[in-house]
């Protein structure tokens, strides 16, 4: 039985999370964003940053902490105060990082709250201006004629970029080189420039270059065209059903935010991303708006770190949004393709159960 004191000390505990959640906020609060930027995650950040800034009457400070696939920035917000005044724009690599990277600085499950998801968004596969092929199917050939002298670009080890490029090249039989920068942004510059070749990017800051003729896009992921880009096929009408990745993006906290703060949070970016405006402009620029609540994202982000991060059947990790291509995950740092097996996995949250043999883990060499 609970203590007079004891009673009392939770009490006011109660009363002072309340007042600080009516508080809140009261100062600037920063956004980081674990990429250049530029690139498709800051554009995001800064959409949304300037919505919340006039809704919450204070700025979002949009940090940009590129680097390592987005570990170096998931890093500074798992060790950030947890206070509600550092939050994080992460994307689906969050869920597969814990199979890359052999050690990671931060703990995936245990150092966040999970505040909401707030766009569902597909990937392009592009290629540079003057690339031979024009569609997917004169790709495929031209790739296992051309392997050798084709580069890969992506946006760090684990990011989106990295891992639906992985899945492509598992697909369709070869492997390319691949090139990590800090983000889509840097990458395109490349691919823009010609340096590289070939890329999967997010729809977001790649269209008008598309339309300048710029670069080439070849297709597009999801179930339908996008109506940004109508005459780029699917993958599935190109040629390659069942590659239907999509990357969510998620808003998440330190560990241990005040549960009024994350709620506050969680229903602000709710409301700010089904506003008209917001809709149209994310929707023009090819997010879908998607907000989830703290529950069922921690449920899908948990699915999505298990499926995506430990199971060695890619197909099925990518049934369930998780781009996990843990067949051949090279080793960037020492030029091999190694294997990263499952461990064993029992998920509940999952359409068809999931149930697989334990295995050591064998972890690429990708330290941070
Ligand atoms: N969306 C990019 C990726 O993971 C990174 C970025 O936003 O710059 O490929």
């Amino acid at each position: 039985m609970m203590s007079r004191l004891s009673l009392c000390v939770a009490s006011s505990l109660l009363l002072i999370t309340g007042a600080m959640a009516q508080d809140y906020p009261s100062k600037p609060i920063t956004l980081i964003v674990p990429f250049a930027a530029g690139g498709p995650t800051d554009t995001l950040a800064r959409n949304l940053g300037v919505t919340l800034t006039n809704s919450l009457k204070q700025t979002i400070v949009v940090d940009n902490s590129g680097g390592a696939g987005g570990t170096i920035g998931i890093n500074k917000v798992a060790k950030a105060k947890n206070d509600g005044y550092t939050l994080l724009l992460m994307h689906i690599g969050m869920s597969t990082s814990p199979a890359l990277y052999r050690k990671l600085p931060y703990n995936t499950l245990n150092d966040f709250e999970y505040i909401g998801q707030v766009a569902d968004v597909p990937m392009t596969l592009l290629g540079k201006k003057g690339l031979a092929p024009n569609s997917l199917k004169d790709l495929i050939p031209y790739l296992r004629a051309n392997k050798s002298k084709l580069n890969y670009a992506n946006a760090g080890l684990g990011a989106a970029s990295h891992l639906c490029g992985l899945l492509f090249m598992s697909s369709v039989g070869v492997e390319l080189t691949t090139i990590a920068y800090k983000g889509t942004a840097p990458a395109m510059t490349d691919l823009i420039g010609g340096q590289v070749q070939l890329s999967f990017q997010n729809p977001i800051n790649v269209i008008p270059h598309i339309k300048a003729g710029k670069l080439k896009a070849i297709a597009i992921t999801g179930e339908s065209r996008f109506a940004g880009l109508p005459q780029i096929p699917t993958m599935t009408e190109a040629g390659l059903p069942g590659f239907n990745v999509k990357t969510w993006f998620g808003i998440l906290a330190p560990a241990k935010t005040p549960k009024d703060i994350v709620n506050k949070l969680s229903t602000e970016f709710a409301r700010i991303v089904g506003l008209p405006d917001t809709r149209e402009k994310m929707i023009g620029q090819g997010l879908e708006p998607f907000v989830t609540n703290p529950d069922q994202f921690a449920i899908a982000g948990l699915t999505a770190v298990l499926v995506g991060g430990l199971l060695a059947d890619e197909r099925h990790a990518m049934r369930h949004g998780a781009v996990g291509h843990l067949g051949a995950v090279r080793d960037e740092r020492v030029g091999e393709p190694r294997r990263v097996h499952p461990v064993l996995v029992r998920i509940e949250h999952v359409e068809d159960e999931v149930e697989r043999a334990p295995f050591e883990a064998e972890r690429a060499h990708a330290d941070v």
